[in-house]
């Protein structure tokens, strides 16, 4: 259950067009889906998409970055994006220098629409993607490589498993300690969907078996000394 507010209204940087989305007040967690993509679906608790298009003048902008004012009636649109619409976005902003974190939004985002659209475990998939298609999110994710400076390990193997560089993701999740349960469970997912040269995100269905439980409990503490690098402040974030 999530209690929408009146709908937010963002105003296109562009045309000053208006666009009522969702805000909602309250949710939850539960129940939520967290992905090898990053992404994170809480049905309790939807967000609308970090990349808008505005319905007057077609154009595309960080819904977070904008103007924006309260409105009177209630929304439940979230503004998600198909994948045409993001390829319309990529290629909007190519022609611009972006922040990084807009930039790292940005393509993400791409990443995981691409995903939704051709390569999600359990989802069946209407299309195959093209060789455009591929080059597309190659070039996506080579760039989110290159600008994501804090991005963990295991993100950068995920990646470069997704686009089919399963060397290169095998190159990185070998050098990663695996004493901690959940690196284990996820450095084993990605090196065996590597291995049969898949490259689909998968869903992170970590549990703490009873025996990692145990393992924790045996641990050093120093393992339990969080990392002060801002890295690890995202919370959210498997990786
Ligand atoms: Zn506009």
């Amino acid at each position: 259950m999530f209690i929408p507010a009146p709908a937010k209204i963002l105003i296109c940087p562009f045309c000053k067009g208006e666009k009522p989305v969702l805000e909602p007040l309250f949710g939850h967690s539960l129940g939520g889906t967290l992905w090898s993509d990053t992404k994170t679906i809480y049905p309790a608790m939807p967000e609308i998409s970090m990349v808008q298009r505005c319905p007057h003048c077609g154009k595309y902008y960080f819904a977070f970055n904008v103007e924006s004012k309260e409105g009177d009636a209630d929304s439940d649109d979230q503004g998600n994006l198909t994948y045409e619409q993001i390829k319309e976005a990529v290629n909007q902003y190519d022609q611009v220098v972006l922040e990084q974190e807009d930039e790292i939004t940005l393509r993400l985002l791409f990443v995981q629409i691409y995903n939704d659209t051709f390569q999600r475990e359990g989802v069946a998939h209407d299309a195959q993607p093209t060789a455009a298609d591929k080059t597309l999110l190659r070039k996506q994710v080579l760039r989110l490589l290159q600008i994501w400076d804090y991005a963990e390990d295991l993100l950068r193997a995920e990646l470069y498993r997704e686009i089919g560089e399963f060397e290169q993701a095998a190159k990185i999740l070998d050098a990663q300690t695996l004493e901690q349960p959940f690196m284990h469970y996820m450095v084993s997912q990605m090196r065996q969907l590597a291995e049969s040269g898949q490259t689909q995100a998968f869903q992170i269905k970590y549990k703490p078996t009873e025996e990692d439980l145990r393992k924790m409990e045996h641990q050093e503490p120093e393992a339990y000394t969080p990392d002060p690098s801002p890295k690890h402040i995202d919370e959210d974030s498997p990786f």
